[in-house]
């Protein structure tokens, strides 16, 4: 087994959950990257170890639930304990209600949440016999206020937040904790597209006037994961520029 905290980190391959497994690594936590492409996990791992970290690849496709449940049991099979998950993988398959279809529903609602909680329902018990876990899971602003196009998005990412705080509830006395981050605007292929006259009316609305960046939300997860946030549980953090202040 290993002495480092083992952290499993989804949608690493680039963007916000890159961001964290690099955070997590620096900070000494041994990093489980998953995402369904593998090259890219490979790179990163490769560039963790590098830099002196300690990090596997593991490839999932989280919309593939008995895949998801089966990729937590052999992480802690294979490095003997599993101390942090960060459910970070998401997608967006935007469309106005009247013309969203069962697809766009069922596949966001599939991969951004009903994947969250086959994971952490997965976790719990290697976690309990540790007693000690780190449950973060990645919302979005638009679960908290809501978004045009997003009904899907915002229902999944809305979602997350009440089974977030429910978890918390049920499993703190076992010295795990859980809570949500929502980020706010953030650079990153998710918003790459986005057209300008979209992102200076975001700008506008923000207290800091500027998006954020995948270092800001790893940030914030590092602390939250950390061995220190043990009295910080069932709490929504937004990291949004001062956009939301709910
Ligand atoms: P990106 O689109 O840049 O990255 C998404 C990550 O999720 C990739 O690593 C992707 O890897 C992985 N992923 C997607 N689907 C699956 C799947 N079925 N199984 C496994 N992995 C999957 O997203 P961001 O970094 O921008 O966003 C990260 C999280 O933050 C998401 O949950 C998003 O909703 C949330 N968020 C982002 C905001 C932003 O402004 N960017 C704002 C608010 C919230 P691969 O394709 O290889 O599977």
């Amino acid at each position: 087994m290993t002495d480092q905290r083992v952290a499993i980190v989804t949608g690493a391959s680039r963007g916000i959950g890159r961001a964290i497994a690099t955070r997590l690594a620096s900070d000494g936590r041994h990093v489980v990257c998953v995402a369904r492409s593998q090259a890219p996990l490979d790179e990163l791992v490769a560039e963790i170890q590098a830099s002196g970290g300690a990090a596997t690849a593991k490839p999932c496709d989280l919309s593939d639930f008995d895949a998801t449940a089966k990729m937590i049991e052999s992480v802690h099979e294979e490095l003997g304990r599993l101390d942090i998950l960060v459910n970070n993988a998401g997608i967006t398959r935007d469309n106005l209600i009247l013309r969203m279809t069962d697809e766009e529903w069922d596949g966001v609602i599939d991969t951004n949440l009903k994947s969250v909680f086959v994971a952490c329902r997965a976790a719990a018990r290697p976690m309990m016999r540790g007693k000690f876990g780190r449950i973060v899971n990645i919302a979005s602003t638009s679960g908290l206020v809501g978004n045009s196009g997003q009904a899907n998005y915002a229902a999944a990412k809305s979602g997350l937040t009440g089974f977030t705080k429910t978890i918390a509830r049920e499993l703190g006395g076992k010295g795990i904790t859980a809570n949500t981050v929502a980020p706010g605007f953030i650079q990153t292929d998710m918003t790459k597209d986005l057209p300008q006259p979209v992102i200076d009316g975001v700008k506008s609305m923000m207290a800091v006037r500027n998006l954020g960046t995948p270092e800001d939300i790893a940030a914030c997860v590092a602390y939250a994961t950390s061995d220190e946030a043990g009295f910080l549980t069932g709490q929504t953090i937004a990291v949004d520029g001062g956009m939301t202040m709910c």
